[in-house]
């Protein structure tokens, strides 16, 4: 029996009340399952390859606006999960990197490169095509990463992302900024979001980032859009994902635009390359500021335990082991807020 017929049987066995099946499209697997774990964008998984949401639609927009990935040279900002085993698969040249404290950027650690996105240690103009999913909110001059990545894309290439995005709101907040002394000055209560590397509730989110994204791309030379979540992600768990390009030129040769019937569902004039301006905010409720501030206050590393728990807990033990840790490990992964905000709701 395959790992992919128990997971399907051992769900099948759960009598969860936000448990949901259904049968859907992978953009790293195809025909798949999509198991709804619960009702929030941390609980969608591939029941194939268990990526979850913000993988699934960075996925699909790699899908539906790179048409020759076989022709392209790229760079991901991080070294394991599902997107990764898509582009090993599919690019012609595949560059990982990670951030690692204390180790040199440009040098590997453990086999993995090192590379502080602030001060990338690549030639000018070595990709066609960058991607990463939550990384820009946990650096602390994002001004500064995105003109280092502006800077090793090549004329016309394009870089798809991820990042926590609100687009109701008009500024990004800024969670927390470099000190004089050189330390951290929290302008916010502080969020932290687990990584795989770090551990959980280990890594500062240092904003949230609002409508003005894409100025904040058009201030180091990018044209950027947003993309609106994916159809083919139900229960609305799909993302916005972020697209930007280094002008070209004189050509686009490479890229296929975003279809007018996407951009029909957003509002917002300013288009690049047939893309809106702004998404509109997705209607589950969950966009807006924590209605509560207190919910910031919650201790990061047990609501992210607590959430993991509940999310996981159920499957510990009916499932095989690998196939738990196939789904921990994206949660490891969930940067959101939404993190210790559900958490404390489920607590009232
Ligand atoms: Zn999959």
């Amino acid at each position: 029996m395959s790992i992919h017929s128990r997971l399907r049987a051992g769900l099948a066995m759960l009598r969860w009340r936000e448990f949901a099946a259904r049968p859907g499209q992978c953009p790293f697997c195809g025909p798949t399952v999509l198991l709804r774990l619960q009702r929030s964008e941390a609980g969608l998984r591939c029941a194939r390859c268990a990526a979850g949401a913000v993988q699934i639609s960075l996925g699909w927009a790699l899908r539906t606006q790179v048409a020759d990935l076989g022709a392209r040279d790229v760079y991901e900002l991080s070294s394991r999960g599902p997107l990764v085993a898509h582009l090993t698969r599919h690019a012609r040249r595949l560059q990982l990197s990670e951030y690692f404290d204390g180790i040199a950027p440009g040098s590997e650690h453990h086999g993995v490169r090192c590379e502080d996105v602030q001060a990338l240690s690549f030639a000018d103009s070595s990709f066609d095509l960058i991607t990463h999913t939550e990384v820009l909110e946990h650096v602390p001059d994002d001004h500064r990463a995105f003109a280092e990545l502006y800077r090793v894309l090549r004329p016309g290439g394009l870089m798809l992302f991820t990042v926590p995005y609100h687009p109701e709101w008009p500024q990004t907040l800024e969670r927390a900024r470099v000190a004089a002394d050189g330390g951290i000055e929290h302008l916010q209560p502080p969020a932290y979001h687990d990584d795989l590397l770090r551990g959980q509730g280990r890594v500062l989110a240092w904003r949230d980032y609002g409508a003005d994204l894409p100025d904040r791309l058009a201030a180091v030379g990018f044209e950027a859009g947003v993309l609106p979540p994916s159809p083919n992600i139900p229960w609305q768990l799909g993302r916005c994902v972020v697209l930007a390009q280094r002008p070209p030129g004189a050509t686009t040769a490479g890229f296929r635009h975003c279809e007018r019937s996407e951009a029909v569902q957003c509002f917002g004039s300013w288009q690049i390359s047939g893309l809106p301006r702004r998404c509109a905010p997705r209607d589950d409720g969950r966009s807006g500021l924590p209605a509560n501030p207190s919910v910031l206050e919650t201790d990061p590393q047990a609501a992210a335990q607590d959430y993991r728990d509940r999310i996981v807990g159920p499957v510990r033990g009916v499932l095989p082991d690998d196939a738990v840790k196939g789904i921990e490990e994206p949660l490891c992964g969930a940067c959101t807020n939404a993190l210790p905000a559900n958490t404390a709701k489920s607590r009232r």
